[in-house]
């Protein structure tokens, strides 16, 4: 299985996951949390949630669960959430704007300093508090201001030479939501979300249940 840190993928994933619930819990009082509960919040019986803890050395009290805060904040730590990333986001439409109005993104440290959009008519309006900047500025900006995220929401035939760009500017790590790969060099990560190939899924999920569940015909 493909680790990361030492922890394979499928456990990296559902830490941040786990990280929400605390947050939740934290904010109601809760002092301790179990791994059942864990569990039940990722969709995962209570001895994944232990198993994935313990790649951090978190083993939680028998009996009693894991400190609801102290986890919260190892995990916080080990994620890096804490720590401020600064992104910009090209593609200033649906998806574009909503991700930028989003707040729950602080939550985790993010923060879109900066919009790009190659729409003469976007550019110079503001989204939030963010003026929307015209495309040959992005290249200068990113590198001054030593941004280390670029975020793609333009349609799937300009994704790449946005990519291109934003690999000029200097940029690490880019979270693409436009369907398509992304030739980048080896230093540079790719996130990609396919929502659509999500879908596929579930729609292929719907359609097996109501083949499972439909009365038997003859
Ligand atoms: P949209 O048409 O509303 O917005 C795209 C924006 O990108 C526009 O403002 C356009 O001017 C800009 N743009 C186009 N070419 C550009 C370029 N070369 N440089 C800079 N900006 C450029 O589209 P959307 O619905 O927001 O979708 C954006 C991307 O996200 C698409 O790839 C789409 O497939 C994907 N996506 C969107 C959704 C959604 O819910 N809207 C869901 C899943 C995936």
């Amino acid at each position: 299985m493909s680790e990361t840190y030492g922890i394979p993928r499928p456990s990296l994933r559902r830490l941040p996951i786990y990280y929400r619930h605390l947050i939740e819990m934290a904010e109601r009082q809760v002092p301790y949390v179990s791994s059942k509960d864990l569990g039940q919040n990722a969709g995962v019986p209570a001895s994944q949630v232990r198993k994935d803890l313990s790649y951090l050395h978190e083993y939680g009290r028998p009996g009693v669960g894991y400190d609801t805060k102290a986890l919260a904040g190892y995990l916080e730590e080990f994620l890096g959430l804490a720590n401020d990333k600064e992104a910009i986001l090209v593609g200033v439409g649906n998806l574009g704007r909503a991700l930028t109005l989003y707040p729950g993104f602080a939550q985790y440290g993010l923060q879109i300093i900066a919009l790009f959009d190659i729409d003469p008519a976007k550019i110079g309006q503001t989204v939030g508090d963010r003026e929307v900047l015209p495309m040959f500025k992005l290249v200068d900006l990113a590198r001054r201001l030593k941004v280390q995220m670029g975020i793609i929401t333009v349609p799937p035939h300009a994704a790449q030479e946005v990519a291109s760009a934003m690999v000029s500017g200097g940029i690490k790590v880019i979270w693409n939501f436009a369907p398509c790969k992304l030739t980048v060099p080896a230093e540079v990560l790719v996130k990609s979300e396919d929502l659509a190939a999500e879908l596929a899924a579930l729609s292929h999920h719907i359609m097996r249940r109501s083949q499972v569940l439909a009365p038997a015909t003859e």
